[in-house]
């Protein structure tokens, strides 16, 4: 099978993995565009916060990801995967009793004993972040290696009959020139910091073992270094960072704490996420145009959900399943 993937952030990253895992002879184009890979944080967490409830396919979509992370790193000769569990700032008593009382249908969960007038926490099982920063520029070069890498932008009226599959994994970029029938993608705009403390004396109070959430978060990525984020923000996809919400964010950690955290700002990066109206992935035949699959709408829980359905979406492409409802992207059509 002659498999043209188009984009290579997350999306083109783990399809054209699969595409070589099933013996498939696959090209990769990318633009070299601004992407939301390129700055997301990379992490993944069973849990979903808002209502205290496991999110969709928790365990399945986890062990996924794990075979996933643990071949790219067998390829690559780099670790990827980064386990961490997750701590979560209870913020009421009425948030810990329902966190406490979901503990029994969620085995990533275990109780606490709420303290009046303390800072209560929650630890969460099964999280942790993938090095995409790392993992997708070194993917690049193994593919450049073998001739299967081209940095160019593709023109979608193109024709590709040479090709027996296109799958457009262009992330936001698929609005501004559809390929086939318009679907509704939207962007979601973030920003997030990579945070520093420079002094070995002075430790900083802000966990280097754990992903602290607080309604925001910090993330350690290196020994005195973190990603803070992030903002959600609709109707702005511009790629321009504001002071305002870089003190937010600092803001927010600063009242967590119960000392200064000491960090300074490294980088503050901007993002826009691809997402669907109902927040699920996008997967499977591109609507309006034969040969053409869609993998996208990856800007909610991508690194999570992304590597069980990038091997459905080849699935649906050998005619071994049949595409989900669920994800099938007839239903954003406008
Ligand atoms: C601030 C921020 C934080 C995030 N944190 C997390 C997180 O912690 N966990 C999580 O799961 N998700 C997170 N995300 C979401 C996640 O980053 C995205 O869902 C995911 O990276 C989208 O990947 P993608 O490959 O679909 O799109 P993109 O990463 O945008 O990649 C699209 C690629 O297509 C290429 N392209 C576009 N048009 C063409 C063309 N015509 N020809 C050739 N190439 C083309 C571009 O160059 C680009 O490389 C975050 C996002 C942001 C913005």
């Amino acid at each position: 099978m002659r498999v043209l993937v188009i984009g290579q952030g997350l999306a083109g990253t783990l399809f054209s993995h699969v595409a070589l895992q099933r013996g498939w002879d696959c090209h990769v184009i990318d633009a070299g565009l601004p992407s939301a890979s390129s700055v997301a944080a990379g992490m993944f967490n069973p849990m979903s916060f808002r209502r205290v409830v496991e999110v969709w396919d928790a365990q399945a979509h986890l062990d996924a990801l794990k075979a996933t992370m643990d071949d790219f790193s067998a390829i690559l000769d780099a670790p990827f995967l980064h386990p961490l569990s997750i701590r979560k700032r209870l913020a009421n008593a009425d948030y810990a009793a329902i966190w406490n009382e979901k503990c029994a249908d969620c085995p990533w969960i275990s109780p606490v004993q709420f303290q009046d007038g303390e800072a209560n926490y929650g630890t969460v099982t099964g999280g942790g972040w993938v090095n995409l920063q790392s993992l997708i520029p070194l993917w690049r070069e193994h593919l450049n290696d073998s001739g299967r890498f081209e940095k160019r932008t593709f023109d979608v009226s193109e024709s590709a009959t040479e090709w027996d599959v296109v799958v457009d994994c262009r992330g936001l970029a698929m609005r501004d020139a559809p390929a086939g029938i318009p679907l509704d993608l939207r962007a979601n705009r973030g920003e997030i910091l990579t945070v520093g403390h420079d002094s070995e004396s002075h430790a900083s109070p802000v966990p280097q073992d754990l992903i602290l959430n607080f309604g925001k978060w910090t993330l350690p990525i290196a020994p005195n270094l973190w990603r803070l984020g992030a903002s959600y923000e609709w109707h702005r996809e511009d790629f321009a960072s504001t002071p305002e919400t870089a003190a937010f964010l600092h803001d927010a950690l600063e009242s967590e704490l119960e000392s200064p955290s000491k960090l300074k700002t490294i980088l503050h990066q901007v993002g826009l996420r691809p997402v669907s109206r109902d927040r699920r992935p996008i997967v499977g035949p591109m609507p309006g145009r034969p040969g053409w699959f869609v993998f996208n709408g990856l800007g909610t829980r991508g690194v999570l959900i992304g590597p069980k359905w990038a091997q459905n979406l080849a699935d649906q492409i050998e005619g071994a399943s049949e595409t989900p409802v669920l994800v099938d992207p007839n239903r954003l059509k406008f």
